[in-house]
Parts: structure tokens; sequence; C-alpha cells
């Protein structure tokens, strides 16, 4: 007789599709568990640490229900002391990313859901019940999978990014803006969509300046974060520009750029700055899938049914950025993750 466990359901991912499809197998008595992704190094380069994208930004002003205010006493309130203590502390200013994730995911465990810190390393769908094998060894196996494992951040793939990436060199300013090599130093952010401008306004809170740079002649961003980062006199946005090549040594790590031009004639240009963040949009997190569900042309899985959260493999459904080229927003990963929690209650209620 097999030793591996069967479970009912089987989530992969953390982020708020993760812990909606959690809350709502949950509270169907599906006794799920969420594959909440390994604490690693590779994972924190690759930005799929747990917790998922929302854990690598600031202040969440678009998730409904939470208008800015103090949220000090609730957060104490609803979170154990144990995770509370790994935050930083509220700053009164309405909810941050990291605060909402660890509230997402409290509410799923309060209703029951089993959490191993781990990834997924490696998936077999084509037999039932489906085998899953995490990264830390052994199997399980499920008679249905939620697939919510988020997207992460593009590179531009230049050797001179990559030698010095940890270096100055960053996908994430939240998450490494505050560190002392950037501290009162002139900055690089590279893209023109609401990541690029989000990226330069919060780094002006460090930088002396920040430097935006896009490769057109307008911004992508939505109106009202464009225009945040255009009123800020710390940010000089770089229209009509490339990054063609981080400078800097083995001693200091980046000291500048060499930016390129798309207009004819434009020529080159170099600027002294202490580092460089790419927000260049993201890539969907399928790999572990290896081919076996279909996807689209830009590699997002794909829903077969019209608003349905099914993907091409019966008893598999899909959740969040991993399915979504579109809209990626945190509330509409949450609305997704709900659906896919009702589809795989359904789908096991009818088989
Ligand atoms: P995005 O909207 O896809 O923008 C990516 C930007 O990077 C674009 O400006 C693009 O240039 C540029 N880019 C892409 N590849 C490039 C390359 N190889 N070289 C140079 N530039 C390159 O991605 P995003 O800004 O990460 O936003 C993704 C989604 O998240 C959006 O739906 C956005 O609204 C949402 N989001 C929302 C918030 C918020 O509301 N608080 C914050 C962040 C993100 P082009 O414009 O020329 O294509």
């Amino acid at each position: 007789m097999s030793e591996t466990p069967l479970e009912n359901v089987v989530i992969i991912g953390s982020g708020p599709a993760g812990w909606s499809s959690a809350i709502y197998a949950a509270r169907a008595q599906l006794n799920p568990v969420v594959y909440e992704g390994a604490i690693t190094e590779e994972n924190r380069m690759a930005g799929t640490l747990p917790l998922g994208q929302l854990a690598l930004t600031s202040e969440v002003e678009n998730f409904a229900g939470f208008p800015a205010g103090n949220l000090g006493g609730y957060l104490d309130s609803a979170l154990p002391a144990s995770r509370r203590g790994m935050m930083a502390p509220h700053g009164g200013e309405g909810v941050t990313g990291p605060e909402l994730m660890e509230l997402m995911r409290q509410q799923a465990v309060n209703f029951g859901t089993r959490v191993i810190t781990d990834d997924i390393a490696r998936v077999d769908f084509s037999q039932r019940p489906f085998r899953l094998f995490p990264s830390e060894g052994g199997e399980l196996q499920a008679k249905c999978v939620i697939v919510a494992t988020g997207a992460s951040a593009n590179w531009l793939g230049l050797e001179s990014e990559h030698r010095f990436k940890n270096r100055g060199v960053s996908a994430c300013a939240v998450c490494d803006g505050a560190l002392p090599r950037f501290r009162n130093q002139e900055l690089v952010v590279v893209g023109g969509g609401d990541s690029a401008v989000e990226e330069a306004t919060y780094l002006t809170k460090f930088a002396s300046r920040v430097h935006l740079i896009h490769r057109r002649d307008e911004l992508r961003a939505s109106k009202i974060m464009a225009q945040r980062a255009i009123d800020d006199p710390k940010v000089m946005i770089h229209f009509n520009a490339t990054l063609e090549e981080v400078l800097g040594d083995d001693a200091k790590g980046v000291t500048g750029v060499r930016l390129g031009s798309t207009v004819a004639g434009g020529g080159e240009t170099t600027l002294e700055v202490a580092g460089v963040f790419l927000a260049i949009g993201h890539t969907p997190n399928t790999a572990f899938l290896n081919g076996q569900l279909e996807t689209n042309e830009k590699g997002y899985l794909v829903w077969k049914k019209h608003f349905r959260t099914n993907t091409s493999v019966e008893g598999v459904f899909a959740a969040g950025d991993v399915a979504d080229d579109y809209y990626r927003q945190a509330i509409s990963a949450a609305g997704t993750g709900c659906m896919a929690g009702l589809d795989a209650e359904r789908f096991l209620a009818h088989g």
C-alpha cells in the first residue's frame, strides 16, 4: 500500500489568489494544503518567496476595503505575535502589501488551511490522482490542484546587469531600496509602467535623484501614478532611452549606466548612478509545470471554459497572475482565487 498522502486540493502559490482559494476551499471543508514557496536565495532573486509579489510592494491603495488609515491595532489583534514580529511596524497610512498578505494568510489558516513552506518542483498531471513533488523531496497526490504561482519580474538580459545583481542591480525597489548603498545616491529605474513609476517615486525616499529610463516617448503607467512621478522634483524622466550597459567595478559595484537612444541620431549618454532597478514587466511562473498545461503565446495559463478557472487538464485550476496577462491586480487575483476555490469544490463534488 502506498504511503503517499492523498489530498483533496493542493494550492500552489501564496499570493492573493492562493490564499483566497484556500479560504474558500477550507470553508468548504476540503482541508486544503497550500505550498507557499520555499525561503531560498534563488527564490529571493526570482521574486518568488512566500506571499508573492505583494510582499515586495509598499502601500496598497487600490484594494477595496482598505482605505487609508491606521491599522496598527487591528494587525496586532488579527495576527499571531510570531508572524507580527517578522513584519515592519505599521506606518499608519493604510495597508501595505506585506500586511495585506499576512492578513490573507492568517484568514486561510483560521479556517484550517495547512501551510507548507516549500516549492512544488515538479508535477505529473498525466494520471489521477495527480502527483506532486516538493523541492524538499517526497511526493504527494491530489484529487484537485489550484495553480496560483503568480509571475516574476523580468530582466533585460544584459551581461553587465547579471554581473552586478545584488551589487547595485535589483528588480525590486521595495526590497532593496533602503540599503545603505543607495542612500543619497542617484539611481536609475528602467520601465514606463505602473511598477516603474511606483518604484521611482518610492526610491525618492532614499535617493538624491531618480532617473526613469523609458524606451518610448510616453509612459504606459496609469494617469494618476504617472502624474506623481512627473510632479516629483526628484524624478527625472528620460524618454526614448534604453539601458545599454551597467557600469561598475568589483570593489564598488554599480557606478553608472550607459544609455542609448531609440531616436535616430540620439547618441549615447552616461549617468553616474549607484543603483539600477528593473521594472519591465513579468513572466508567469510556470516552469515547474513542464508544459503540461496549455498556455497562451505569452506563456500565461489559459482558462479553457468561459469565466471558469479550468485549465486544459480537468481537475487543475489556475488563478491569479499566472493566468492573467491583462489585469494583474491584487484584487483581481483574489477574485479569481475565490473562483478557483469554488470550481475545485464543485469538481470534487461532481467529478
Ligand atoms: P507593464 O505595465 O507591462 O509595463 C512594463 C514596462 O516596461 C513598459 O513601459 C514597457 O515598455 C517596459 N519594457 C518591457 N520590456 C522592456 C525592455 N526589454 N526594455 C525596456 N523597457 C521594457 O508592467 P508593470 O509596470 O509591472 O505593471 C504590470 C501590471 O501591474 C499592470 O497591470 C499595472 O497596472 C499593475 N500594477 C499596478 C500597480 C498599482 O496600481 N499600485 C503597481 C504596479 C503594477 P512599453 O511601454 O514600451 O511597452
